[in-house]
């Protein structure tokens, strides 16, 4: 079965929330203090979550990517993937990580199934790593690197969110990385959310980035496989690994949207800067599949052409990355 829009696209991509909890705090993305915590009964259960990516791959999703707030945080995440990766016709699962927990668990997650993983690294330098995600250690992070390296996965992307002033002359360095390293480094561009008064300032557009990497380094652009993903990718010269560019805020890239979005508490939207949403708990409670796959279509149906935040404008609702699940 295929899923498609009312703009002609299909949509075969769904990302999934597991928490809105979180080991680190980063800047761009929570607030430092006063995260108030959702108990236990407003998260969806492992159960439902499950039911959610049945209903979905029924309708035609494909790729389910797990995020959060931090997924690896939330006891007994790796029994549930290796139940997820065996929905048949589920064609990939992948997972987004903030790294710190990689270096215990890379070998569990491997083994559960997870095919791609994600890993966000915003700094190779300590200090502002640890100002960037407020009391990160950077280590942990590396060594979370390697050892998801040795546990098997390949072309692990890193996703570097860049801002001006704060750590955009590490470029250089993140592109660097991919020499002899086979990782897809991706540079992000800074998005409007609830924590962020000043972001006009910070965001960098992508087309400025790749004109300050290609400065250095001879640069070719390189094919986009199935599932890629919104990045426009690039390689440098004889490079182990690539690097790509989401602009999300100079350059939206709407009309090759192929995802729908289901925060950790069972609210399915159609974008992330979308305030339509649509509570899936009470079909879940009520195991009425019917009505969730109905509810799931709804959201796939009201998809709008395109979102609305631009370099002038944040939009009309600020919110916090780590409850939609960036
Ligand atoms: N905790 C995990 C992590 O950090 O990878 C998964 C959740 S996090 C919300 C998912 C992604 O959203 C991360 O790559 C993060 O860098 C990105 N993100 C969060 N806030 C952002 C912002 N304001 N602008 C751009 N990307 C953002
Ligand atoms: Fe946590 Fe990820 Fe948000 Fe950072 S970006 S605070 S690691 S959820």
């Amino acid at each position: 079965m295929e899923l498609s829009d009312a703009y002609g696209r299909r949509i075969n991509y769904l990302r999934l929330s597991v928490t809105d909890r979180c080991n680190l705090r980063c800047r761009y993305c929570m607030p430092e203090e006063g995260v108030p915590i959702l108990g236990h009964g407003e998260i969806l259960t492992y159960e439902e979550l499950t039911t959610i990516a049945r209903v979905a791959v029924r309708l035609g999703i494909e790729k389910i990517r797990i995020t959060g707030g931090e997924p690896l945080v939330r006891k007994g995440i790796i029994p549930f993937l290796a139940g997820l990766s065996g929905i048949p016709s589920l064609r990939h699962l992948a997972l987004t990580t903030n790294g710190l927990l990689l270096d215990e668990m890379a070998e569990g997650l491997w083994s559960a199934g997870v095919q791609r993983l994600n890993i966000s690294l915003d700094s190779l330098r300590h200090d502002t790593f640890a100002a960037i995600t407020r009391g990160g250690d950077l280590n942990r992070v590396l060594a979370g690197l390697a050892a998801a390296e040795r546990a098997g996965f390949r072309s692990l992307k890193v996703n570097m969110v860049v801002m001006r002033g704060i750590n955009d002359l590490e470029i250089l360095d993140f592109a660097a990385l991919t020499l002899d390293r086979p990782y897809a480094v991706r540079f992000i561009e800074f998005m409007p959310t609830a924590g962020e008064k000043d972001w006009q300032g910070y965001s960098i557009p992508g087309s400025e980035l790749l004109e300050r990497i290609s400065r250095h380094y001879p640069l070719r652009p390189v094919d986009k496989g199935e599932f890629a993903g919104p990045a426009r990718d690039y390689m440098i010269t004889g490079a182990a690994g690539t690097i790509g560019f989401i602009t999300p805020i100079f350059c939206h890239f709407c009309s090759d949207c192929n995802r729908i979005r289901i925060t950790s508490t069972g609210k399915a939207k159609g974008c992330l800067f979308s305030d339509e949403e649509f509570d899936l708990k009470p079909l879940l409670k009520s195991g009425d599949e019917a009505g969730l796959e109905e509810a799931l279509r709804k959201v796939v149906s009201i998809k709008q052409d395109r979102h609305r935040i631009t370099e002038n404008e944040a939009g009309p609702t600020p919110f916090e990355m780590s409850k939609v699940g960036g």
